[in-house]
């Protein structure tokens, strides 16, 4: 392994799933729904494979379909105009497009700032693009964006803010205050941002606004999202940026190389997945939020520091009240405690001494309700 990925072995997340295939524990680490998403998207994507589309290579920019309907729902929701053939792009997942997008825009030495904590790739591609990630803190019991703080961190080397709203792992949903903010600096600065929104649609208080959807931010976003999050399927790994030709063409650049294209299939799925009505939002929404308010409580009663999260299917937690103090410790014991398996926030840290994360552990609530409550369960007997 080269210099620049040192430290960066084996993703948590694998870790933590194979932890939990071993145990026999619940597994409320790594961030993947236990049912399937709608049956008619399901057969979408039966149909697409019998019927031979997308079976050899889809187009490098993905299908026109998925490019269409990917379009129409940034208009629809947003009123984001994208041209469909140059200003949207198909990717293996919204991963695919983290690393296309930050390989694409930086160069060695240059830095970017990022909300700490952040999603573990991002580490890595920045690492990977020969760049610096200097964090930004969000600290509980918020997370709020501290504006002073992000200020600070642009630097004349800074070349673009990460962004990340709804955030992973600590639920937060960024304010049209924050954003603004973000805007501001991005435009005295001259910064480009990439936006992960991947979790546009599970907001259960407030709501999502895109960066690109403020003033003068259009021309210097890239955003992602993924059908995995909003439509249950992890699996088929089908993501999409959006932005201005020069910046999605830079991304496409990359792209090609990475992976050339991916999941023919599934593309066709998507966009019909993209074309369900308003009522299905509203349900995953709904489900979701209950889902939440159901481990919250588990949680609370079991004795941790519960920071409900207002987006996201992530809950972020503090063991102290339970008399630990590292949360990675916690972590690595829990599934012989209790058959439960969870995420140490302290992996989403630069220094989680510094950031206040080493107490802080992260459940997921995208599992059957049954699930979560036999996990509650195993808590409170075993903590
Ligand atoms: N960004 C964030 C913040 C995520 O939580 C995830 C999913 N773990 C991804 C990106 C990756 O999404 P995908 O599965 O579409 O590659
Ligand atoms: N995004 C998911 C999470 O945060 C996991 C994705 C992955 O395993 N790479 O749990």
């Amino acid at each position: 392994l080269n210099r620049r990925l040192e430290g960066l072995g084996t993703t948590v997340f694998a870790e933590m799933s194979a932890l939990a295939t071993a145990t026999g524990s619940i597994n409320l680490g790594q961030g993947f729904p236990d049912t399937d998403g709608p049956a008619e998207v399901l057969e979408a994507a039966v149909r697409a494979i019998r019927e031979g589309r997308g079976n050899q290579y889809p187009p490098g920019p993905g299908i026109p379909e998925l490019r269409h309907a990917v379009a129409d729902h940034q208009r629809a929701r947003y009123g984001l105009e994208f041209d469909p053939d140059r200003e949207v792009l198909v990717t293996a997942g919204a991963t695919e497009a983290i690393a296309a997008a930050l390989l694409a825009l930086l160069e060695p030495g240059d830095e970017v700032v990022a909300l700490e904590p952040f999603y573990d790739s991002y580490a890595a591609c920045v690492a990977m693009a020969g760049a610096k990630l200097v964090g930004v803190t969000l600290r509980p019991p918020e997370f709020a964006l501290d504006l002073d703080a992000l200020r600070d961190a642009v630097t004349d080397r800074t070349r673009l803010i990460l962004l990340n709203t709804p955030h992973n792992p600590t639920g937060a949903v960024l304010t049209k205050d924050e954003l603004a903010a973000v805007a501001e600096l991005a435009l005295e600065r001259d910064l480009l941002v990439v936006t992960d929104e991947v979790y546009e649609h599970l907001v259960y208080e407030g709501e999502h606004v895109p960066l690109a959807t403020l003033p003068g931010m259009r021309e210097r976003t890239v955003t992602i999202g993924s059908h995995g999050k909003t439509f249950s399927f992890t699996g088929w790994k089908i993501g999409w940026v959006t932005g201005t030709p020069e910046l999605v063409g830079a991304v496409r650049t990359v792209k090609q190389f990475l992976t050339y294209v991916s999941g023919g299939p599934f593309q066709y799925a998507a966009a019909e997945a993209l074309r369900l009505p308003e009522a299905y939002y509203t349900a995953l929404r709904a489900e979701l939020k209950a889902r939440r308010d159901l481990l919250a409580a588990g949680l609370e009663e079991a004795g941790f520091t519960v920071y409900r999260p207002r987006g996201t299917y992530f809950i972020t937690t503090d063991v102290r009240p339970l008399g630990e103090s590292d949360g990675v410790e916690f972590c690595r014991r829990l599934p012989e405690r209790c058959g439960v398996v969870a995420i140490p926030a302290a992996v989403f840290y630069g220094d989680a001494e510094a950031g206040g994360g080493t107490p802080l552990v992260r459940f997921t609530f995208c599992k059957q309700p049954q699930v979560l409550a036999e996990a509650v369960d195993r808590l409170k007997a075993g903590l």
